[in-house]
């Protein structure tokens, strides 16, 4: 039986990349999954296809995480289509990068959006749910960019610092209804974002990682496996690093 067996999740943004490599480990391990995608509709369509060949309820959305009434109108979608919510993982995200002397107000907005603001938005829209039902398991995708900072990645800096006051926000004020919240905090790992990186830059952070290597999307979905699952049942308001020893 797997760890997941018989819960119903949501993953923002996972068309692509890590996103993608939960919805598979979650289906994997017996979860029933929606998911959301935006721009890549051809790659949202196969990966419902994929989801549903392992024998799991899947469904794909197309959603802009960074609106609140489409937030509203994707939970009442899910609920509508699985009957409840277990785990929602906030995932959604995008890099917009410049130095702040160069750094447009549109850049900083789109990131905060996309990034922060949509966090609010899908756990506002579903936690009604998990009250109701005593139970769930949040999952914010955050990054170690959050907590040391960037040069050249301001906005993303904020908006994922910003997940981690959320989400230990969030933990203190609904642990008491048996919600949990938790944050993963990937370092380097090798998806389309990550792809746009200067390669010289790249092969420098490797070194200076203690595994010598960047992560795979799956080794952030494994632990994504773990928080959505009863094993971290006495686990919230943490932030796990999957980043090799990079931020040690
Ligand atoms: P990715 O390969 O670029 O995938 C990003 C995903 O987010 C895509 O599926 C994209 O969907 C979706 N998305 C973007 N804007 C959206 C919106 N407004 N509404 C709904 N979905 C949206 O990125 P990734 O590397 O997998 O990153 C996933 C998460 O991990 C992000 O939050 C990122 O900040 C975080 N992270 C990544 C790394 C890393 O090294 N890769 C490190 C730390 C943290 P469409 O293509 O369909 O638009």
């Amino acid at each position: 039986m797997g760890l997941l067996e018989g819960k119903n999740a949501l993953i923002t943004g996972a068309s692509k990349g890590i996103g993608r490599a939960i919805a598979l480990r979650f289906a994997q391990q017996g979860a029933n999954v929606g998911f959301t995608y935006l721009s890549s509709q051809e790659l949202g369509i196969s990966l419902q296809e994929e989801l549903q060949s392992i024998g799991i309820k899947a469904m794909g959305f197309r959603s802009d995480a960074a609106s609140y009434q489409a937030a509203e109108e994707l939970i009442g979608a899910f609920i509508a289509h699985f009957g409840t919510i277990d785990v929602l993982v906030n995932n959604a995200g995008i890099t917009r990068d410049a130095l702040l002397m160069r750094m447009s107000e549109q850049q900083w907005d789109q990131v905060i959006n996309t990034n922060l603001k949509s966090v609010f938005n899908l756990t506002k829209a579903a936690v009604k749910y998990f009250i109701k039902q005593r139970a769930g398991s949040i999952i914010n995708i955050t990054s170690v960019v959050g907590i040391k900072g960037n040069a050249g990645q301001a906005n993303y800096a904020a908006s994922k610092a910003g997940i981690i006051g959320f989400t230990k926000s969030v933990a203190l004020e609904l642990g008491s209804r048996n919600i949990r919240c938790n944050a993963i905090a990937p370092g380097f790992i090798e998806t389309e974002m990550t792809a746009k990186l200067d390669p010289q830059q790249v092969e420098s952070w490797k070194e200076s990682i203690p595994l010598r290597r960047g992560g795979a999307p799956q080794e952030v979905a494994d632990c994504a496996v773990f928080l959505a699952s009863d094993l971290s049942s006495y686990i919230t308001g943490q932030v796990i690093q999957v980043d090799g020893g990079m931020l040690t």
